[in-house]
């Protein structure tokens, strides 16, 4: 069952709930009872890294051999 985040406007607090995708966009009460909350955004699957630029070539490293110093 997927977690939503929820904020209450009321007194700012912030809170979890675990229910069903259908009943994600229900109104929710916050632990101290408001019911003026909403639903924050997921932060599941965001972030991870960026594809980092390789380093040219399987063999890499090495500034000796392109130099010409080892021929
Ligand atoms: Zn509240």
């Amino acid at each position: 069952m997927p977690r939503y985040e929820y904020r209450c406007r009321s007194c700012g607090d912030t809170f979890e709930l675990n229910r069903p995708m259908a009943r994600s966009a229900d109104p929710a009460t916050c632990p101290a009872g408001h019911d003026d909350t909403v639903k924050l955004l997921s932060t599941v699957a965001v972030g991870g890294s960026a594809s980092a630029p390789r380093a040219q070539g399987p063999g890499g490293g090495g500034g000796c051999c392109g130099g010409g110093c080892c021929g």
